[in-house]
């Protein structure tokens, strides 16, 4: 694993390499190996919220946790560039990952969005991880058509009066605020809609645990019982809240740099496999899947943070990286990758002392990730956007 490396790193400019050894000196000094060793054995993608937290607060005092945020906002106004390197390194490194929702997600939106008072209210809290935030924007009757969201703030005198029912909501349980789309008016017209800054502390608010399939407890559905919101919590304008989703979501897309991590996933199941005879079918599998890795290593820095994207580059992205995913633990699964069933630090017992199904490592990866291809809009909505970006007349 010492090994591995950034293929692309002969073309990259005398200064961007100097900051690539800068980033592996740091890593070097700052990840520890136990951490490390955890995330490689990591059953689900966000992974595990207190070794996210243990990395976020090992990386605040550098700031590097915000580098991509303009200094004027306590970040260090990083080029996209650096910042790609930096996420890509981690990646490949076995850095746990950061969660995005207060970072990446509705920082930045705050930054564009948000009043001078919201501004300096909410993000130094983000910064300093004094609030954790989630997503709230699918229900149960709105997902791939967000639009039709049901859940209704109504204007009673000074406040909103929220009800209604968020679902799939990664890390409800752990957040104290969720940014969320809801109906202001019953048309279904996009300025019926209103983006809020929840504080899930409020009166009013529930959760319902969702387990995954592989039995971890990674979702939730929220549920809104005359929750009070005062005008304040709106960001952007009221009937605006269209326009501020559309700028988090593309924001969302772009978020993440996966080669790395994929990288280093597929690396483990060649080191697991190596303990087993693999067939050769297996083998060739690994070279086709390190080829499509390359291209789409070239594929995610050149559209994704170098400034050449199309429209539709976040969402080739967002296919490819899913689907090369996907390939790797189901490879982990065949007799060559058998090795990555039985991991390393656990047993294999499929039930907890719960009576709750519990699979162990690469198995329950398997299944956890069939998920990648549904959230952040799935895979079948992705190739939509494509085909309207390719053929915007049609
Ligand atoms: C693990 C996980 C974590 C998630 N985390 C969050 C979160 O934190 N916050 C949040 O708000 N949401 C979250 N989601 C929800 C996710 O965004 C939705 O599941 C997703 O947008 C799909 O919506 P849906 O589940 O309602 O499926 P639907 O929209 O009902 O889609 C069902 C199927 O129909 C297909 N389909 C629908 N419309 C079309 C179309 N026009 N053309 C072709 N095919 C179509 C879809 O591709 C899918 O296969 C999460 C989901 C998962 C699985």
């Amino acid at each position: 694993m010492e090994g591995l490396g950034f293929y692309l790193e002969p073309a990259l400019a005398e200064p961007e390499r100097a900051f690539l050894g800068e980033v592996r000196a740091f890593l070097a000094a700052n990840l520890d190996p136990a951490l490390r060793a955890a995330v490689d054995e990591e059953r689900m993608f966000f992974g595990d919220h207190e070794r996210s937290n243990a990395w976020f607060r090992c990386l605040q005092e550098s700031r590097w946790h915000v580098a991509h945020w303009p200094e004027a906002y306590g970040g260090l106004g990083w080029s996209p560039l650096r910042n790609y390197l930096w996420l890509y390194e981690q990646g490949l490194r076995g850095a746990p990952l950061l969660r995005p929702f207060g970072i990446n997600y509705v920082g930045p939106t705050i930054m564009r969005f948000g009043s001078e008072a919201q501004k300096a209210e909410l993000l130094p809290r983000i910064i300093r991880h004094e609030e954790h935030w989630c997503q709230g924007f699918s229900e149960p009757g709105a997902g791939s058509d967000l639009a039709n969201v049901a859940t209704f703030a109504e204007r009673r005198g000074d406040v909103y009066v929220v009800n209604g029912s968020k679902i799939w909501t990664t890390d409800a349980q752990y957040a104290d605020r969720m940014f969320c789309l809801v109906r202001t008016r019953r048309e279904r017209t996009k300025d019926a809609l209103t983006f809020l800054l929840l504080d899930l502390r409020a009166p009013g608010v529930s959760l319902q645990p969702i387990r995954l399939l592989a039995g971890d407890h990674e979702l939730n559905q929220v549920f809104f019982d005359n929750v009070e919101v005062l005008p304040d919590q709106i960001l952007g304008e009221e009937g605006g809240g269209w326009q501020v989703s559309k700028f988090l979501l593309e924001i969302e897309r772009g978020a993440f740099v996966f080669g790395g991590r994929l990288r280093r996933r597929l690396a483990l199941l060649i080191e697991r496999a190596r303990d087993v005879r693999a067939p050769a079918r297996f083998w060739d599998e690994v070279a086709q899947i390190d080829l499509d890795l390359r291209a789409y290593e070239a594929t995610e820095l050149r559209l994704g943070h170098l400034g050449g994207g199309t429209p539709a580059a976040a969402n080739l992205i967002k296919i490819e990286w899913t689907e090369i995913g996907q390939r790797i633990d189901a490879l982990g699964l065949t007799p060559g990758g058998r090795a990555g069933l039985y991991p390393r630090t656990s047993g294999t017992a499929l039930h907890d002392e719960r009576g709750e199904l519990t699979l162990p490592g690469w198995l329950a990866s398997y299944f956890n990730n069939r998920a990648t291809t549904i959230y952040g809009g799935t895979n079948e909505i992705q190739r939509n956007l494509v085909y309207r970006s390719l053929a915007p007349h049609r």
